[in-house]
């Protein structure tokens, strides 16, 4: 079957045909791929700018993708809740089967890190015509979605690192007078799909959300923010427009985009870290540790998400289709053939929020 792939400590990206040996197992699924999501991680393993990806043992390849949709073409014995034709989407990490955790299918919070992650580390992804998957780790998708169910896994981390934003600042009460959310202002730094779905989940639960950028919205950001009710600000006019902060959610991993904004975080507020990207600095001074002392501010890192959260983000998906009616649509900006599949993936496609292949 034809497959998209990479050579560890290799730069570039081939489709080629390959021959993976997978056999229709109890409790498994024959999976035909429908689409896959490209992100930054795949084109971080395609220029060499993540070094932290490696074939399944055995192979000199791994096929690449973790954002994927398919459809159920074939079911093995003991599958309970897929049958043919189902839509699915798999989930990403896969547990050590050692740690507490993984037991229980929190491997998004594995503690030994044997884990493995489709398209990642030591387990083929998705950009393949298909692949055979134990149920467990694939979500059944709800028909009025299947059209953008490709954004699930990017906004499933999203819906996890809010779970735990949540959970962590019952710590106080957080809420405000009239028992909502609505009086807590939330930065967002940087606009790609997952800033722009941070932006969606705060908004759903009721916060003011200010989605910020060194620059002017794009068209479709400008149409995005307007819909949901978000604030999109350019930050080179300065802090001195936004309110203080009850939350910042990094999405950069710039420590110079987010650093200065923390003099304007209030008490008990929180920093959500979640871009990551190497090489970048700046200064940390220990008046901004007094500050952080002095205030209470929760620093969070998170990365990855669980079975439940991909359930999350697709009742998500179901209630934005609503709500925001074509501002899902909107957000795949490109489909592409397999053949076009490597292009995109070295470089990023102008005005893209994000683009999808398309494999059947
Ligand atoms: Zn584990």
């Amino acid at each position: 079957m034809k497959a998209i792939t990479i050579k560890p400590n290799n730069i570039g990206v081939e489709v080629k045909d390959v021959e993976i040996r997978e056999q229709l197992r109890k409790g498994q699924a024959l999976i035909k791929t429908v689409m896959t999501g490209i992100c930054g991680t795949d084109r971080g393993i395609v220029s060499g700018k993540i070094s932290f990806a490696y074939p399944p043992e055995g192979y000199t390849y791994l096929v690449l993708g973790h954002e994927g949709l398919g459809r159920v073409e074939e079911t093995g014995e003991d599958v309970n809740e897929l049958k043919k034709g189902d839509y699915v989407v798999p989930v990403v990490r896969r547990g050590c089967g050692e740690c507490l955790n993984c037991k229980i299918g929190r491997q998004d919070f594995c503690e030994t890190g044997k884990f493995v992650e489709a398209g990642i580390r030591g387990k083929h992804g998705f950009m393949r015509e298909e692949f055979v998957d134990d149920e467990k780790y694939l979500v059944k998708v709800p028909e009025e979605v299947r059209d953008v169910a490709v954004l699930t896994e990017p906004l499933s981390n999203v819906v996890k690192a809010i779970d735990e934003l949540l959970f962590l600042q019952r710590r106080m009460i957080w809420t405000c007078e009239d028992s909502t959310l609505e009086c807590r202002n939330a930065y967002i730094v940087g606009t790609g799909p997952i800033g722009t779905f941070f932006a969606m989940v705060l908004r759903t639960l009721g916060l003011q959300v200010f989605m910020l950028n060194r620059r002017e919205p794009s068209d479709i950001e400008a149409y995005i923010s307007e819909k949901i009710g978000a604030t999109f600000y350019d930050t080179r006019k300065g802090l001195e427009g936004l309110p203080e902060a009850d939350l910042i959610v990094d999405t950069s991993g710039v420590p110079e985009a987010f650093i200065p904004l923390m003099k304007k975080l209030k008490h008990n507020s929180a920093l959500v870290l979640f871009g990551t990207v190497e090489g970048e600095k700046a200064e940390f001074v220990s008046d901004l540790v007094t500050e952080i002392v002095e205030k209470n501010i929760l620093i969070m890192g998170s990365v990855n998400a669980s079975k439940k959260d991909f359930q999350g983000a697709l009742n998500y998906l179901s209630i934005w289709k609503y709500r925001y009616g074509d501002v899902l649509t909107r957000m795949i900006t490109r489909v592409v053939s397999i053949e076009e599949a490597p292009n995109v993936l070295t470089k990023k496609v102008k005005g893209e929020v994000k683009t999808v292949i398309k494999w059947s």
